[in-house]
Order: structure tokens, then C-alpha cells, then sequence
């Protein structure tokens, strides 16, 4: 990849590589199976800097462009995806929010110790009744003096369980024509009124946590609110395009750590007398997903660059994460078919990987909207 990376990138890739084989891959298969949330490599995270690699060093952070920290998140995902989106979403949902609009006071209270480590932060945007069509939002926020009530309900949070704080969508004028009128709140998660769920069971992603949140007459002074008052839904969707090439990175690496357990696997098992990826049905198989996977690498990489170039990378990132996604699915899936009944076993990798790679083309946007975004994006103008 000589073509996107510098020697920091591949510096940085061999770190995360070596860090995610010594310290992620011997407990992978336990937190799985025991639906834990490894809440003891967030300091190891922290301390190699990979929760603050977008972000300037000023706040603790490592200072480095978007493709490095792309490339942080794809190893992350050749090895487990739940890591991979702890890390994800706490620096393109949690993070970044507060970094692209946050004061300077709130930045100073929180960046430091977001990037350190010392907790995460989260994203509610989602509600029961306000996925794909997030301008719906119910949740409301009133103002009464120096203060907002905030009731509501956010679903399938990320992180919501480790969370120091969270960025929330409310309704702050309910006469403005939707999606104007929402606000995003940047509210301690320890304040009054802000009802923790207890963690989601989940197809995949069984190492990462997600819960539900009630917002119940909960009082936030007025300086929670983060950036300007009613544009809050353009702000978090600023938030998400930087968050889909993150799903997408994350997308990439599951893709490619399934492909590479079925070549290894296609090389080592033997039936009718020979090796199985001599079976055309197999080997052409895994030299067109490969193909794929390069194609979808190269739009992964491209979306990153253009974002550090300042370009719009609502198109590109939508791109990216519908294709990436897309591919790490159908990788899984041929993954587990190219190991047999051996794939179907927990003990091998694949079942994991195919598990984990359903939620790609649904969270952070699903694949319909990825293809409505990138329409709009086509008939801009026309
Ligand atoms: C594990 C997990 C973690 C998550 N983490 C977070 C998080 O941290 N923060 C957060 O805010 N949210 C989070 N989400 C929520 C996620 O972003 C939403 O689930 C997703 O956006 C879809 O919304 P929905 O579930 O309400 O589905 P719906 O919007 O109800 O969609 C149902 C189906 O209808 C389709 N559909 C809807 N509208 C259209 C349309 N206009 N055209 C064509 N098809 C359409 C969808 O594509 C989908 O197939 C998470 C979800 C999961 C599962």
C-alpha cells in the first residue's frame, strides 16, 4: 500500500498488529463466549495511544491523519471486531463530537481523560422509534433557567456501560421542520435521571457493549449542550461520516482476517486426494473475493485521504462502507463454507468472524441508507 502509507503508517500497523496478537487474539474466543466487555485493555489501548490518534496532541492525543487511524481499526478487526468497535466508537461517536464542536472548556474537561482512557464516551443518537430516520427523534429537551430537562429513550448505545459521558440528540424546538430543531447534549453519564440498561445479547460483537438508555426528567446545566443550539443533527451526521470510514475500516479487517483463516484452511485441508483450494468452486472463489476485498481497501484508504485533504467525504465514506461491508459478510460467510462442519465449530475463528459481521451493514447506517446517501449525493445539483 505504498501508494497511501509513510513509514508512521507502518510503524503503526506493526504495533497494532503485534499488540492485537499478544494482548487481543488469547481472550478473543472467552470474551465471545462469555459476553465480557474487556474492560482491562483499555488502559493498554490508551497507553499505546490508540484511543486518541485522530486528535491533537495538545488534548493527549497522537496527532496522526485518518488512514493511520484506519489502519488502526482494520488489525484491530483481522482479530476481534468487538475491540475493534470499543475503539471505533469511542473515537468517532464518543470523541470526536466534542472535538469538532466543543468549547474550549468542554474540551478541556473532558478530552485529556477521554484520550487517557480513564472512561469512554458514547453516542445516542438511535431511539425505538428513530433508527435509519434519526431526524425522528422523540427525546426532548426543555429549558427551565440555567438548565435543560432532557426525557427520552436511546437504543443499542455502544460503550453505554463504560461511558464518562454521552452525546445525545434532543428535540430543542419542536416547531421547526424536522430534521432542524434537535440539539446534542454532551451529559455526564452519573447525572440524575440517566437510566443505564443493562447490556444488549447480541448475534455478534459479543465483546462489545450495548445498551439501552432512559433519560428520565434529567437535569444538565446549560453548558451541556455541545455546539450550537438546533443544528444537532447535522452535527452528529459529521460525526457518522467520519464514523462510517471507521465501520468500514473495521469492515475491511474482518474481511481480511476471514480470508486469510480460508486460504490457510483451503491449503491445509484435503479431500477426493487433493488440497481443496485445487476445487475451482473454492479457489476461484477466494481469488474473486480477494479481488473484493483490494477494491473495497483501496475505497476505504481513498475516503481516508480525501477526509484529511478537507474534501466532502459523504459519497466516499458511504462508498466505502457499503462495499466494506458488504464483503465482510459474504467473507464470513464463504469463510465458514470453505471449513466445512469445522466452521460451524466454535472453536474455529470463522463462526465468530460470521457472527460479527451481520451488525457492518447495519449500524452506523444500514446498507439502504449507505445507497440513499450516495444517490443524493449523484443527483446533487442536477
Ligand atoms: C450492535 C449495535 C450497536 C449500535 N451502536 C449504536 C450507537 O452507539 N449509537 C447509536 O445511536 N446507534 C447505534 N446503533 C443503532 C444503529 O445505528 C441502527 O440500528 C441502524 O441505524 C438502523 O436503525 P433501526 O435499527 O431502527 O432500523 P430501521 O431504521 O427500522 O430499519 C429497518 C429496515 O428498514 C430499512 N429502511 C429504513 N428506512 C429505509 C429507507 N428510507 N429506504 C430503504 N430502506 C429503509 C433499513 O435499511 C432496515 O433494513 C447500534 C446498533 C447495533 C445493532
Amino acid at each position: 500500500m505504498k501508494q497511501y502509507f509513510q513509514d508512521e503508517h507502518y510503524m503503526l500497523q506493526d504495533m497494532v498488529r503485534d499488540f492485537a496478537a499478544k494482548e487481543i487474539a488469547p481472550i478473543a474466543e472467552e470474551l465471545d463466549r462469555e459476553e465480557r466487555f474487556p474492560v482491562e485493555l483499555i488502559p493498554k489501548l490508551a497507553e499505546l495511544g490508540l484511543l486518541g490518534i485522530p486528535f491533537s496532541e495538545r488534548y493527549g492525543g497522537a496527532g496522526m491523519d485518518t488512514l493511520a487511524y484506519t489502519i488502526v481499526i482494520e488489525e484491530l478487526a483481522k482479530v476481534d471486531s468487538s475491540v475493534a468497535i470499543t475503539v471505533a466508537a469511542h473515537i468517532s461517536l464518543g470523541v470526536s463530537p466534542i472535538f469538532l464542536f466543543g468549547s474550549e472548556a468542554q474540551k478541556d474537561k473532558h478530552l485529556n481523560n477521554l484520550i487517557a482512557g480513564e472512561y469512554l464516551a458514547c453516542f445516542g443518537l438511535t431511539e425505538p422509534e428513530a433508527g435509519s430516520d434519526a431526524g425522528g427523534t422523540k427525546t426532548t429537551a426543555i429549558r427551565d433557567g440555567d438548565e435543560w430537562i432532557i426525557n427520552g429513550a436511546k437504543n443499542f448505545i455502544t460503550n453505554a456501560g463504560y461511558s464518562g459521558v454521552c452525546n445525545l440528540t434532543a428535540v430543542t424546538d419542536p416547531s421547526a421542520k424536522r430534521p432542524g430543531g434537535i440539539s446534542v447534549f454532551m451529559v455526564d453519564t452519573k447525572t440524575p435521571g440517566f437510566i443505564i440498561g443493562p447490556p444488549e445479547k447480541k448475534m455478534g460483537w459479543r465483546g462489545s457493549d450495548t445498551r439501552a438508555l432512559t433519560f428520565e426528567n434529567m437535569r444538565v446545566p446549560a453548558d451541556a449542550l455541545l455546539g450550537e443550539l438546533d443544528v444537532g443533527f447535522q452535527q452528529m451526521m459529521t460525526a457518522l461520516v467520519g464514523g462510517r470510514i471507521s465501520v468500514a475500516a473495521l469492515s475491511l479487517g474482518l474481511a481480511q482476517g476471514a480470508l486469510d483463516a480460508a486460504i490457510k484452511y483451503a491449503n491445509e485441508r484435503e479431500a477426493f486426494g487433493k488440497k481443496i483450494h485445487r476445487f475451482q468452486g473454492i479457489g476461484l472463489q477466494l481469488a474473486e473475493i480477494a479481488t473484493e476485498i483490494e477494491a473495497a481497501r483501496h475505497l476505504v484508504y481513498h475516503a481516508a485521504m480525501l477526509k484529511d485533504q478537507g474534501e466532502d467525504v459523504v459519497k466516499a465514506a458511504a462508498m466505502a462502507k457499503l462495499k466494506a461491508s458488504e464483503i465482510a459478510v459474504r467473507t464470513s460467510d464463504f469463510a465458514v463454507q470453505v471449513h466445512g462442519g469445522y466452521g460451524y465449530i466454535k472453536e474455529f475463528q470463522v463462526e465468530r468472524f460470521f457472527r460479527d459481521a451481520k451488525v457492518l451493514t447495519i449500524g452506523e447506517g444500514t446498507s439502504e441508507v449507505q445507497k440513499l446517501v450516495i444517490l443524493k449525493q449523484l443527483m446533487k445539483g442536477l
